[in-house]
């Protein structure tokens, strides 16, 4: 079989061509790519995807690390004491063709689900996890008033009092939940999906975004199992405090 023989880039030691596995199918400038990060050091692996030309998906892999930042991939290398070049090798594990962005999303979730990346050692985190900022204060555009929150949560926490919070403005919303938040937020995605005529979904459309893209979830207060009750109350006070019913914030009702 004719190689495509798609050499190193032509810099002379590129940093991330030396941790590419290419096999003449990518180097460092390579876009629209699933890509698998293996561990040097352990079984350690994550399944990833870019758009962007992979140097350009390293180099954010690179800061975060340096910085300690609190995801997985960098808790992983600092870990093992190593920065992001130390630990990790990138192996292409499917090209793609420019601008097939939506087939891009599909494979990535493709890989995860046949490598089991969600599972220990793979470092693939929960989609919703990942939305759940784990913080000890918060406040409202509205007041500036810093609270603390009051437990900690992740995605199959209930009986929740959350806010949301968008990525690209001020906008939030106070909610609350006896279900799974991980249920809770995959009625939000949908029905920004369906383009549904509520203050969230219409938000994170106005941005262009979906709702994982939009917003990040910020839990305020976790109450104990069945005290449904309280969490309307909570809620309701929650709101008030916050200002919620106002701009920035989303909430529709007091
Ligand atoms: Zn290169
Ligand atoms: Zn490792
Ligand atoms: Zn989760
Ligand atoms: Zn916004």
């Amino acid at each position: 079989m004719e190689s495509t023989g798609l050499q190193p880039c032509n810099k002379s030691r590129c940093k991330t061509c030396a941790m590419v596995y290419c096999n003449g199918t990518a180097n460092c400038r390579t876009s629209f790519v699933v890509y698998k990060l293996g561990c040097r050091f352990c079984n350690a692996f994550y399944v990833g995807k870019t758009s962007c030309p992979l140097n350009k998906r390293v180099n954010v892999y690179r800061s975060r690390t340096k910085e300690g930042a609190n995801e997985s991939l960098s808790q992983h290398a600092i870990k093992h004491g190593k920065d992001f070049d130390e630990c990790f090798s990138v192996r292409v594990l499917q090209r793609l063709r420019e601008g097939q962005a939506t087939k891009l999303h599909l494979e990535e979730k493709e890989q995860i689900k046949k490598l089991v990346a969600f599972k220990p050692p793979g470092l693939n985190t929960c989609k919703t996890c990942a939305m759940v900022y784990q913080g000890t204060e918060y406040s409202s555009p509205n007041t500036e008033i810093i609270y603390r929150v009051n437990g900690t949560a992740n995605c199959q926490t209930s009986f929740v009092v959350y806010k949301l919070r968008c990525r690209f403005c001020n906008a939030f919303y106070v909610g609350k939940t006896s279900c799974p938040l991980n249920k809770r937020v995959n009625v939000y995605r949908s029905r920004t999906k369906a383009g549904a005529n509520e203050s969230v979904s219409q938000h994170a459309i106005k941005h262009g975004k979906d709702f994982d893209e939009c917003f990040f979830v910020r839990v305020l207060q976790r109450l104990r199992e069945g005290q449904a009750t309280k969490l309307h109350l909570e809620e309701k006070e929650q709101i008030k405090k916050l200002v919620a019913f106002k701009p920035p914030g989303l909430n529709t009702y007091r």
